[in-house]
């Protein structure tokens, strides 16, 4: 058995639905699970439909409702599917229900409701792939992943009960493949023991491909995506990004937690505790190669990978008493920064400096003032850059600093990180 998954870019209208069913179409009488995303940016709309019942805008929740509604409803118009009835009744039920919310007393609890609400987007693409699927005549059937993937009530961040939900995949997923060769789910989402939805993060559907082929003990995975396979460098940033044709488990997920995007950071670990390849293919060109990532390691060091995090601040805290940074300021410090959920990209100390580096998105500086103020003197350095290179020289470090300010460098043997700034 395989595992494929489709993200919102491969869905993103009528004529992608079309390629994502020619892909699969193009593996017949092989046992198939797909696990797909929310259709393009639908997943953004419904944080803004959440976002505005939250705002007790009650025209703006309306607008946004709509809007969602009428994509919807055009890829299926596009798709010539309109003659399904228990899909249209499928998703006229979903839209009827989010509209109702606003006539029922506000729900308290933010990340509950997000989870119930966005997580409509991956149903709504696994009903109209399914539906879509079935008229060209390939025969597939849609499983709940709120029936599979169990989680406990960390919503917006439900963290995975396994042992549960193997049995789940063995009692419910398994069985199926006696009547089909293809079933649908959804990505992202599960649930708890309760029955509530839960969603597993942002992107966090190539994470659900790795959780279900894990529990099933699939041969492979392959993630398609709108590029050849993982590069060397973000090609939005670079030119001349090379294909990385073979890394191992450990380089993707080094890359990965580096902040290279092109797979979700947690998905590799499950196939690694299982040694199941993944393969990351082109839903352009379904044909081409792609990568491997496997247990094979021989290739990692062949070429170059370059990570740019931009938008980065650089906070440099010291104790006011001028004390060394030791147990108990980090202590300190760290509670203060967990307390405020912050994620911290790079960090270092001095004797008496302790510097991290931080999504500026991701931080509130007051906020982080307010909680250590009374100990600590806090400054900061805004505009900069986070540059890794796996598997770097002295050429290319020289090459990437080219003119700028190097605030910051850490080396190992196989990475290379440095913040960089612009001469003022
Ligand atoms: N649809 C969700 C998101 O956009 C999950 C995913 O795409 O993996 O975050
Ligand atoms: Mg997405």
């Amino acid at each position: 058995m395989k595992v494929f998954k489709f993200g919102g870019a491969s869905m993103k209208d009528a004529t992608a639905v079309k390629n994502v069913c020619d892909i699969i179409g193009a593996y017949p009488n092989q046992k198939l699970i797909v696990v797909v995303s929310a259709i393009g940016k639908t997943t953004n709309q419904f944080e803004e439909l959440v976002s505005a019942y939250y705002s007790n805008d009650e025209l703006r929740y309306k607008d946004s409702l709509n809007n969602i509604k009428q994509f919807h409803f055009e890829i299926i118009n596009q798709l010539q599917i309109e003659s399904s009835e228990s899909l249209l009744n499928d998703l006229n039920d979903v839209f009827e229900h989010l509209s109702r919310l606003f006539s029922h007393p506000k729900v308290e609890n933010r990340p509950y409701q997000y989870d119930q609400v966005v997580s409509f987007g991956e149903f709504l693409s696994c009903k109209i792939l399914t539906s879509y699927l079935i008229s060209t005549g390939i025969k597939a059937t849609w499983l709940d992943a709120r029936k599979l993937i169990r989680t406990d009530s960390s919503y917006q961040n439900g963290q995975i009960d396994w042992e549960t939900t193997i049995t789940l995949c063995k009692q419910s997923l398994l069985p199926l493949f006696e009547h089909v060769d293809l079933t649908i789910t959804q990505g992202f989402i599960g649930h708890t023991a309760e029955g509530h939805t839960t969603t597993l993060g942002r992107e966090g559907s190539d994470y659900s491909a790795g959780i279900l082929a894990y529990c099933c003990n699939a041969e492979d995975v392959t993630i398609w995506k709108d590029v050849p396979g993982m590069l060397n460098a973000d090609p939005k940033f670079f030119k001349d990004t090379k294909l990385l044709e073979s890394i191992s488990y450990n380089e993707a997920i080094e890359l990965s937690y580096y902040g290279a995007s092109v797979i979700h950071p947690k998905t590799v670990q499950p196939l690694q505790q299982k040694n199941i390849p993944l393969f990351v293919k082109s839903f352009l060109n379904p044909k081409a190669q792609g990568t491997i990532i496997s247990s094979d390691a021989h290739r990692d060091s062949q070429i170059p990978s370059y990570i740019v995090k931009f938008d980065q601040v650089l906070v440099t805290i010291s104790p006011k008493d001028f004390s060394f940074i030791a147990e108990k300021q980090l202590t300190d410090i760290f509670e203060a920064l967990s307390k405020m959920q912050v994620t911290i990209n790079l960090m270092q100390n001095s004797a008496v400096n302790f510097s991290i580096l931080i999504d500026r998105n991701k931080i509130d500086l007051d906020q982080l003032n307010l909680q250590l103020s009374n100990h600590y003197h806090i400054k900061y350095n805004e505009n900069l850059e986070l540059v890794t290179i796996r598997h770097f020289n002295e050429r290319i470090i020289e090459e990437m600093k080219g003119e700028k300010l190097c605030l910051l460098e850490q080396k190992t043997r196989t990475t290379a990180r440095f913040v960089l700034g612009n001469i003022n």
